[in-house]
């Protein structure tokens, strides 16, 4: 088994490619997939696309081919986050303590970096799980009774840009009894290096769709895999003035774009919000230092250990600063042809919240880790 190694230096994790080919060919098995937003616009580079091309379709249609039952998208995932992460963010501000802000939760390697370095943070950071844990849990309870009706069980795969994520489902926190909400994490690249071994030839397969029930998503949803995009996501959630014009004005509130650090205003129907989108563990420990010593103050600050997002995470195809921005820019794209901007508009995850998670929101879509209570 080989071994891959966080950007954050602090998890060694092993490669799952072995466990995964046992279980798709196990006949007692149902495999289902997700694939992260950050996926879709680097995996083609191995096989000849521009960095940003979105291969979504092809990535779908050769996971079938290596034997997957049901494939998903993790931008449904990230649609319920953002409902649940705005809703925590209106909470707050409700409450009238603006004293500390509400720190993002959906990136493990800043959580974990939080959780070893600033303790003292743990208070603030969103009780939402990540986009891959929330899908995770819908997924697993989804299929339940048929597991038991057909006798079969559900083993659940994520496809992540990320090494980290390893890390995150290997934590109680999103376990069962026992049983964790994703069973394995491939990477970009083990991925790429599957669909190498058995021969796809990823460049000429047709592209597919996603699977239903869970395949309807926004544009918001898709954004998450750039820094910037779930800040982006939850503005378009909270602001009151849903109009087209409200929307292309957040697009030009400072969220996007490369920089490590961003620091941004939202003015809108009376709400007054002070933002930062941070990427990059020591851009955010410098910012945590101001925001510490009051020199800084923020209402919402979103943190992502790798510099420029998940486009640019550990288990991705290499990318420089250019291959990095394409990727982003590709998901921006993605975003403007998509008929669902806003997370709320999609009627699959009202469909969700109406019935599979019916007072279940708590115990499938949040976490909470030690330190967290206040
Ligand atoms: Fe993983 Fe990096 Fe994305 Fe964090 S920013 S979730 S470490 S790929």
């Amino acid at each position: 088994q080989c071994a891959a190694v966080c950007p954050t230096g602090a998890i060694t994790i092993k490669n799952d490619q072995s466990e995964v080919w046992k279980a798709l060919y196990d006949p007692n098995k149902r495999v289902v997939v997700q694939i992260a937003p950050a996926v879709r616009v680097a995996i083609g580079e191995e096989f000849g696309f521009e960095p940003g091309e979105n291969t979504l379709g092809k990535t779908v249609a050769a996971l079938r081919r290596l034997g997957f039952d049901y494939v998903f998208d993790t931008s449904v995932g990230a649609d319920l986050t953002i409902m649940e992460e705005a809703a925590e963010l209106v909470e707050k501000l409700e409450s009238g303590d603006r004293s500390m802000p509400l720190f993002t939760s959906c990136c493990p390697g800043w959580v974990r970096y939080a959780e070893t370095k600033h303790p003292e943070l743990m208070p603030y950071i969103s009780t939402c799980k990540s986009p891959m844990q929330m899908l995770g849990a819908v997924l697993k309870t989804y299929y339940a009774p048929m597991d038991k009706k057909e006798h079969k069980e559900t083993v659940s795969v994520a496809i992540m840009p990320c090494t980290a994520k390893k890390y995150e489902v290997s934590r109680e926190e999103f376990k069962k009894n026992n049983v964790p909400y994703v069973d394995y994490v491939l990477t970009t690249l083990e991925l790429i290096s599957m669909i190498k071994e058995i021969g796809i030839l990823f460049d000429r397969i047709e592209g597919e769709s996603t699977d239903m029930p869970f395949a309807l998503h926004s544009g918001a949803g898709e954004i998450f895999g750039v820094t910037g995009g779930v800040t982006e996501a939850a503005v378009r959630r909270v602001v009151a003035d849903k109009s087209p014009k409200a929307l292309k004005d957040i697009e030009f509130m400072g969220f996007r774009g490369m920089d490590g650090v961003k620091i941004c205003e939202v003015d809108e129907g009376g709400l007054n919000l002070r933002i930062a989108v941070v990427s990059g563990l020591a851009n955010a420990e410098a910012l945590i230092r101001k925001i510490e010593s009051g020199e800084e103050h923020f209402d919402f600050v979103e943190v992502m250990a790798c510099p420029g997002g998940c486009v640019a995470g550990a288990g991705q195809p290499f990318a420089r600063r250019k291959e990095k921005r394409m990727r982003g820019e590709g998901l921006y794209k993605l975003d403007k042809s998509s008929q669902l901007k806003r997370s709320e508009e999609n009627p699959l995850v009202m469909d969700l919240y109406d019935d599979l998670l019916k007072n279940r929101t708590h115990e499938l879509l949040h976490v909470h880790y030690k330190g967290q209570e206040k």
